[in-house]
């Protein structure tokens, strides 16, 4: 059991406005083994809760331009980070969105700024992050019309799958943990890491190190989702259903 698994880092919230200490920390962490991880990017960051928190940083350019020379891999993550949207779109992983529910030109102009920008910055990506994980069919037909993004990193399911146009990267974890699925995507916010989470994480890797691989070593097959796909996507959420209806007591 577990002998064929792969796992992925996913670092998550790049933008000028961010813990940088923190981020060194996660990324030389990674670094000692050899480990390189996606990395979503926000082009234009209006999230209150992190303008507020972190002062700017005029050399995060200049930064991730160089760990993605060293062979960390960019990610459009969203446009601006406003969660402005109470729908849960086809990830409902949480009922609130920069994307889902919002009108098609309302996505495009967003995905069209966010690729403006990432040009300008030179930098080059394939791999779409929606903020909170959530998106609608607007969102996809968006990053159709306005951008060469073929790529989703999100959704419950055993390994990549192809749907529709688009290559899904499955993202089933917010934290490291022996996991049994072919491919399972860690996703991490270094900005509001614990030292418990680092030390949770350093421990982790010393000993599953050789597990992880990267987005450039992934095999993008046009898989179609399977029954056992769908089972774990119904069953999880089904499960976040009743925590969640749970937690409101
Ligand atoms: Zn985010």
């Amino acid at each position: 059991m577990g002998k064929n698994v792969k796992y992925l880092m996913r670092l998550d919230d790049a933008s000028p406005y961010w813990d940088f200490e923190k981020w060194q920390r996660v990324h030389d962490l990674l670094r000692e083994y050899n480990i390189f991880s996606i990395v979503a990017i926000i082009p234009h960051n209006e999230d209150a809760d992190l303008t507020a928190k972190y002062s700017r940083d005029n050399s995060f350019i200049d930064t991730i331009s160089s760990w993605i020379t060293e062979g960390f891999t960019p990610g459009l993550h969203g446009y601006n980070h406003v969660m402005d949207s109470q729908d849960g779109g086809i990830n409902p992983v949480n009922l609130r969105s920069e994307f889902a529910g919002k009108s098609l030109e309302v996505q495009r102009e967003k995905i069209a700024k966010g690729v403006k920008i990432f040009s300008s910055w030179g930098i080059d990506t394939k791999i779409f992050i929606a903020p909170a994980h959530t998106f609608d069919k607007n969102t996809l037909e968006a990053l159709k019309l306005e951008s060469n993004i073929r790529i989703i990193s999100d959704t419950i399911a055993n390994d990549i799958y192809y749907d529709d146009g688009f290559y899904y990267i499955p993202q089933q974890s917010g934290q490291v943990r022996e996991m049994n699925f072919a491919l399972t995507t860690f996703c991490y916010h270094p900005n509001t890491m614990s030292e418990a989470a680092f030390s949770r994480l350093e421990k982790f890797l010393a000993k599953h190190h050789d597990k992880f691989t990267r987005f450039e070593a992934l095999n993008m097959s046009m898989r179609k989702k399977t029954l056992y796909d769908k089972a774990l996507s119904f069953s999880y959420f089904l499960r976040r259903r009743i925590i969640s209806i749970a937690g409101k007591h």
